[in-house]
């Protein structure tokens, strides 16, 4: 029994030494592993997140008020809340006229 627990104790030992020569490695390999880790559970939490943000501000139509052609209000010329223009021209034009 003694025996067995000097062997586990050189064993210990050994392996100890080694961790303690390789530790540099052994770290590099436990920050590349936490690395990729980080990198999938990024790129899992990253997919929904972008679809949300992209989903409600893309598809809200407006009509220009200089125009009348459906504009995105995101890539519109905001006036106030209810009116948009598609272009600088629009909003001239429509300055012009009134
Ligand atoms: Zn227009």
């Amino acid at each position: 029994m003694r025996e067995a627990v000097f062997i586990l104790f050189v064993l210990f030992i050994l392996f100890g030494l080694t961790a303690l020569r390789y530790r540099k490695q052994i770290a590099a390999i436990l920050d590349f592993g936490r690395t990729i880790r980080e990198m999938k559970e990024g790129a899992a939490a990253d997919i929904p997140r972008q679809r949300k943000e992209a989903a409600p501000a893309a598809r809200e139509l407006r009509s220009c008020a200089g125009c009348g052609k459906w504009i995105d209000t995101s890539t519109a010329i905001k006036f106030d809340q209810n009116t948009f223009y598609c272009s600088k021209e629009c909003v001239q034009r429509s300055m012009a006229s009134s």
